[in-house]
């Protein structure tokens, strides 16, 4: 993938900004379950946020994929995607507000998110179930100059602090044609939140979230009643991106693990490396990772040219998931007992693989998003 010199300047900040303010702190973080709110003043003051905003608010002016997907390839280079995962909500968040939020509401909310003041969270999921979203039961009944939120949203990544829940919510009649997104501001009476403990992802801030006659203002209303699906199925594009990437960060991480420990570690008087059962492991790594990649810069040129290459992705996804689980099993094995050792980036990312074939569109979800988009 060439890059143009502003996006590997971009990339070098970006970095730098990994290296100094996150890797240090990751495994006490993770014990923690919780990382500094500060690290989002951090990345705002960088304008690690701005990517798809308007310049009004403080953001670049332009969506730019290829942006974005160096975003969650360095931040993967942390060691532990929930810190991704949680600091970087606001991309799933807040770009439905930045497409279909009124002029108020984005004046109200994206410069505060762009600067890292505020936090955004996305809530599709219910206890009821989060793959079929057209079947979603949190109700939004119109009542005056308000909506009256009833429900419970869970698996939510931000949903201890966010500020902001852009919500989707039951306006209409059953399926698709009745859901609507909502801003629902967090300090209304009425909302409440419980935290989640995680197999992996331990820092990120994962919530369940409780609507109990949340009288939220209309003017917080994404696009019109009725136009939720729509934005729902739009934003999931931007967040496979955005997941692809940091996956194929998150495996390039696990192989140069590997390899730094093949090369380093000799058993019966010589280094794994020079052994040919582990040098295959290590190329077979290499191959999936470059395929993955390759696959995604073709993705993000499209993406960039205004297409919305909606089968390719949800495949790309999948591929990419794949990958990072087989790195982890491959890096685990060549490192033996150490990988099983808390606080190894190599244990860490294998106990986060399960939540990337699952969430943003699970992997049988994807790969029936793509059947049916490829006509099949
Ligand atoms: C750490 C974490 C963070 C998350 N963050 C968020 C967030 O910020 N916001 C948010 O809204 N959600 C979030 N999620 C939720 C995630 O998007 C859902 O878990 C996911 O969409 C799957 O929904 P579900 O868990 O209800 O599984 P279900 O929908 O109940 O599905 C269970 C299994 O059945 C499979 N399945 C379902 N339907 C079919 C079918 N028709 N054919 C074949 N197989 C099928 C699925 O692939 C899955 O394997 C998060 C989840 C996790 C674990």
């Amino acid at each position: 993938m060439r890059e143009p010199d502003e996006h590997r300047l971009f990339r070098r900040t970006v970095a730098e900004f990994v290296a100094n303010e996150i890797t240090p702190h990751v495994a006490e973080w993770d014990e923690a379950e919780e990382f500094p709110r500060d690290l989002y003043r951090k990345a705002g003051e960088l304008g690690l946020f701005g990517i798809g905003f308007a310049e009004e608010h403080g953001g670049l002016g332009t969506h730019d994929a290829l942006l974005l997907a160096i975003v969650a390839e360095e931040l993967a280079q942390c060691g532990a995607g929930g810190i991704p995962a949680s600091l970087f909500s606001n991309y799933i968040g807040a770009p439905p507000i930045q497409a279909a939020g009124t002029p108020e509401t984005q004046a109200e909310i994206l410069p505060r998110m762009l600067s890292g003041d505020a936090v955004c969270a996305l809530a599709i999921t219910e206890p009821g179930g989060g793959s079929d979203v057209a079947n979603l039961s949190t109700t939004a009944v119109a009542d005056g100059d308000v909506y009256i939120v009833n429900g419970q949203k869970t698996f939510i990544t931000s949903g201890m602090r966010a500020d902001y829940v852009t919500t989707a919510v039951r306006t209409g009649d059953d399926g698709a044609a009745g859901l609507s997104l909502l801003v629902v501001p967090t300090d209304l009476p009425g909302f409440s939140t419980t935290p989640l403990q995680k197999m992996g992802w331990w820092a990120s801030d994962t919530a369940t979230l409780y609507f109990d006659d949340v009288a939220v203002p209309k003017r917080y209303l994404l696009g019109e009643e009725g136009q939720g699906f729509g934005l729902i199925m739009l934003n999931f594009n931007h967040e496979r991106l955005f997941m692809i990437a940091g996956m194929v960060g998150g495996s390039r991480l696990l192989f140069d693990e590997a390899l730094d420990w093949a090369r380093e570690r000799e058993t019966f008087g010589r280094p794994l490396a020079t052994r040919q059962v582990v040098r295959h492991k290590l190329v077979e790594m290499d191959r999936r990772i470059n395929a993955t990649r390759a696959w995604m810069a073709e993705l993000i040129d499209r993406v960039d040219a205004g297409e919305a290459p909606v089968a390719q992705l949800a495949e790309c996804k999948v591929q990419a998931s794949r990958t990072l689980e087989f790195c982890a099993r491959e890096a685990s094995q060549i490192l033996g007992g150490a990988s099983y050792l808390r606080g190894n980036p190599v244990e860490r990312l294998y106990r986060e693989v399960r939540v990337n074939a699952i969430g943003g569109g699970s992997e049988e979800i994807m790969i029936d998003l793509a059947a049916r988009q490829l006509g099949i």
